[in-house]
């Protein structure tokens, strides 16, 4: 982005001929430079110069001029009522946008109005409710990295570095930190969190990033270890025994400095200047706590995220198991999803209260009818603490603190641990639910400054001030009996205009019945308006009463919400409670409504034994769904997989990956049985091939994942291999394919699912103890090829190519000719050994005896497809390139 967005340097330079205005606006575009400054002039937020040409191209608005005794400015301005989507769009075209906010009523001002900047709106710390989605965390991660003598055990990973990473989310107050030597272990935590945008210091590597988070470079100097110990510190206390390295430090404080930054200078709350009161707490975690997914793992699982993988429509795991019934939930759904436990009894807690819950229908019903009326109230206190929130939001903390006791009801006679921790644990913040009923009128408005929002009885002072008020009006409006039967004018009338105030108006024809205490204020066409002395005093005791009022209000509305941000921590609290409570009851239902089963956990290791195990994905988005078994010990945890194209290896291995992942979350599984031992993490890996479509696997990109998982899988991992070493050649493939079985094998022992078109590899099980083969088959009726989806013991008989490129409607002279070709390949082995024997298509001319020209004779293309089918070595076709091959020549044969 460029340096200078709203102050080209001529405008600094010219700092004495702008006017007071215009400087203030250039000042503050140098003050934050990486970003749009939006500026406030009465219900607009302008901008000028450079910065209005953008903002009046991307917003669609008109550019016009700002004209002063010192020149022309381009200007364009953003309604104020509106901003938030002009923002949004700014926001997606890359821009961080800080707002300039006057901060100084103009009445009060003796030059220029005061402004200063009052938030930095970026994507990665959003608060802006119309900006989130509710139903996921938004981070913003910053990672500083810490030279260290490498480690010589793993030099082929180690870059002698040691990396803090430090995430935030600003509208939660969700805070981690974890650190780590391997940066590849760097890229799986961001894999996991996915922050929308990453702060970095100075000589953090910038690789790690996903394309879609913002990179933002902040202020070097906050990343010293210094500065930055004292910022945390002045948060979470002392970071001794708190934070572990001194990169963490630094990734924290830094990004503490950044998240107030963005808060900006004078927030319109109270306490400090842009601190973020409502971090409570700092979570430091080491991955190895949880099972750990890598980024790649958790796109191929798609657990978040459809992989637009051919076109092909579908769901996610998460949309399966949400039935979460507030955003608390949903997002605490998230998390569970992308950090699942690794210790079993933490996992079984969650086991028992998903099958007490499943059990009981009604409590688990009516719970989640409760959980409805539960309002985003972490987003809502932070919002709070922030002085941000509005009278409406204390009420929607009110209803959900008064659904809490209703919930605890429920539960009342909840049974296993967990459950009844939850209930022990929710809190109903009597004294803050009793402050909101008493001081916050039910239905106030939007506005906090207008009055209207502090209930009656509530303060004696403002209850006063408006008995004063009220009485005033009830005298005014009693004025005009009053004042007919004094008059004797029967068309007199009292009013009131927001210029004139109160008057009595009287016609031109009755003027001459005027009182002599009447007072002319406003002529108009056919009457006069007047005020008497008494008015006068009433309506400035009214005007005084409502001004006291309101100020009274907006200072007893402040200090309540003081008085809630105080509470912070118990709501917030009282949220991951909730949250909890909420995912709970959503993996019940879907364990309920899906007939899911309870997984056991074992100690025996490499244990995957799985009954009438189903994806639990493809189950929800296909007619009919064929379960398979799979049994993994430590006798046979390497499982060779091979069958046609489109039988269902992929699928297979991914139900078992998910079954793992989700039983170790905390949910039942797809299964009529389940029988595991822990996973400490879950690598997949496809072969580039796969993504043809996507284009995005290279044959390096799978080389460098396989390196990962060489270096950081353990005998207590769960790996995934789909078609590895397809992107090369199928000499090269074959090698690495069986390289790689035998290192996972030999050095690694994970527990493995390797899915492959080689079928050399199937001699594995016969050389390695522990390989054992599975295969699909294919039910070949005639000539049609039909899946039964269904894992079977040993290797597959054959290659199914040619009968899917059949059953895709290749056109049957090429299908037979293949099929031909490939009976000939059976019994030997080389394209040689094709031709040595009755390998020709009958009739058809070779390339000896053809006369020149005469195989692509326009009459015969079919002589040329045979040259190209013949030049073919069988023996290492796969499927897929010999369904690829056929698909030209069908297309040759269209043409
Ligand atoms: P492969 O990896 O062997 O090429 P996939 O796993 O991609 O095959 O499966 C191809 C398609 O077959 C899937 O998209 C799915 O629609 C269907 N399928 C896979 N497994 C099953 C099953 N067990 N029951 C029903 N349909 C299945
Ligand atoms: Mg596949």
């Amino acid at each position: 982005m460029d340096a200078a967005l709203g102050a080209p340097e001529k405008m600094a330079d010219r700092a004495d001929e702008l006017t007071p205005m215009m400087r203030q606006y250039f000042e503050l575009c140098d003050a934050y430079d990486d970003s749009l400054v939006l500026f406030q002039v009465g219900d607009f937020y302008e901008a000028f110069c450079d910065a209005a040409e953008r903002v009046s191209r991307l917003c669609e608005i008109t550019l016009t001029k700002r004209e002063d005794s010192t020149g022309q400015y381009p200007m364009a301005g953003i309604p104020i009522d509106n901003a938030e989507s002009y923002i949004e769009t700014l926001l997606d075209a890359g821009y961080r946008v800080a707002v300039a906010d006057q901060v100084q009523e103009p009445e009060e001002a003796s030059g220029v109005v005061d402004r200063a900047v009052t938030r930095v709106v970026t994507p990665g710390t959003l608060t802006e409710d119309e900006l989130l989605r509710t139903d996921d965390n938004n981070f913003v991660a910053c990672l500083a990295s810490e030279g260290r003598s490498p480690s010589t055990s793993r030099p082929e990973s180690d870059d002698g570095e040691t990396y803090g990473l430090a995430l935030l989310d600003v509208s939660t107050g969700d805070f981690y930190a974890t650190s780590t030597d391997r940066q590849s272990a760097v890229a799986d935590e961001l894999g996991r969190f996915g922050p929308a945008e990453a702060v970095v210091g100075p000589d953090a590597p910038t690789e790690p990033f996903a394309d879609d988070c913002m990179v933002t470079p902040h202020d070097q100097s906050v990343f010293a270890v210094e500065p930055a110990r004292e910022l945390v510190e002045s948060y979470f206390g002392s970071p001794e025994g708190l934070l572990a390295t001194d990169a963490e430090i630094r990734a924290c404080g830094a990004l503490l400095d950044y998240a107030e930054y963005t808060r900006g200078g004078e927030s319109e709350g109270e306490g400090e200047r842009g601190r973020l009161d409502y971090l409570n707490h700092l979570t430091r975690y080491d991955p190895r706590e949880y099972m750990l997914l890598d980024a790649v793992a958790l796109e191929s699982l798609e657990l978040f995220e459809r992989r637009a993988v051919h076109g092909r429509a579908g769901a996610t795991l998460v949309e399966v198991l949400d039935e979460t019934a507030c955003a608390l939930g949903s997002r605490e759904l998230k998390d569970w999803l992308r950090r699942p436990l690794i210790e079993r009894d933490r996992i079984e807690a969650r086991h028992d209260a998903v099958g007490e819950l499943a059990g009981h229908v009604r409590t688990r019903e009516r719970l989640h009818d409760r959980l409805r009326d539960v309002y985003d109230i972490e987003r809502l206190i932070s919002r709070v603490s922030r002085g941000r929130a509005n009278a409406r939001d204390l009420r929607s903390l009110k209803a959900t603190l008064d659904v809490v006791p209703d919930i605890a009801e429920a539960m009342a006679d909840c049974d296993c641990g967990k459950l009844r921790a939850l209930r022990d644990d929710l809190d109903d913040l009597a004294e803050v639910r009793d402050l909101i009923g008493r001081a916050i009128r039910a239905e106030p408005p939007i506005e906090i400054t207008e009055g209207g929002v502090i209930a009656e009885g509530y303060s004696a002072e403002l209850d006063e001030l408006r008995e004063t008020e009220r009485s005033g009006k009830a005298w005014i409006d009693s004025l005009e009996a009053q004042e007919r039967e004094r008059t004797g004018i029967d068309s007199l009338k009292v009013g009131q205009n927001s210029v004139h105030g109160y008057y009595i108006e009287v016609t031109n024809a009755n003027l001459d019945a005027v009182p002599d205490d009447y007072t002319r204020r406003q002529t108009l066409k056919n009457s006069e308006r007047f005020y008497t002395p008494e008015l006068k005093a009433r309506e400035d005791e009214i005007i005084q009463a409502e001004q006291r009022a309101d100020d009274l209000e907006y200072r007893l509305f402040r200090e309540v919400r003081e008085t809630v941000a105080a509470e912070s921590e118990r709501v917030q609290a009282l949220a991951e409670t909730l949250a909890e409570l909420d995912v709970l009851v959503s993996l019940a239902t879907v364990a309920a409504k899906y007939d899911y089963a309870r997984p056991a956990f074992t100690d025996e290791s490499k244990v995957t034994r799985i009954d009438g195990g189903r994806h639990p994905v493809v189950e929800r988005t296909q007619a009919s769904f064929v379960p398979n078994d799979t049994h993994l010990d430590a006798d046979d945890f390497f499982a060779v997989i091979t069958g046609p194209n489109m039988s269902g290896k992929s699928t297979y291995m991914r139900q078992v990956a998910l079954i793992q992942l989700m039983a170790q979350a905390g949910s039942f599984v797809p299964a009529a049985d389940a029988e595991l031992s822990l996973v400490d993490r879950v690598f997949t890996r496809v072969g580039a091939s796969d993504d043809i479509a996507g284009g995005k696997s290279t044959f390096m990109v799978e080389m460098t994942e396989l390196a990962d998982i060489l270096a950081d899988a353990t005998d207590r991992s769960l790996v995934l291999l789909d078609e590895v070493g397809r992107g090369t050649s199928t000499t090269d493939g074959l090698a690495i394919a069986r390289a790689v079985t035998e290192y996972v094998h030999d050095e690694l022992g994970s527990r493995t699912l390797f899915a492959t078109h080689h079928h050399e590899l199937t001699d594995a099980a016969d050389a390695l103890a522990g390989v054992f083969n599975l295969h699909f088959a294919a039910d070949q009726r005639e000539t049609e090829v039909s899946f039964d989806h269904d894992v079977r013991p040993g290797p597959a008989a054959a290659s199914y190519g040619v009968e899917v490129a059949s059953e895709a409607g290749v056109p049957d002279a090429v299908v037979e000719r293949s099929r031909e070709l490939l009976d000939a390949g059976d019994s030997s082995d080389t394209y040689e050994g094709i031709n040595a024997t009755n390998g020709h298509r009958p009739g058809a001319k070779t390339n000896e005896d053809a006369p020149a020209g005469d195989a692509t004779n326009g009459d015969e293309p079919d002589a040329d497809l045979a040259v190209t089918i013949r030049e073919q070595n069988l023996a290492t076709t796969t499927p897929m390139e010999a369904l690829t091959l056929l698909q030209e020549l069908q297309a040759e044969l269209e043409e």
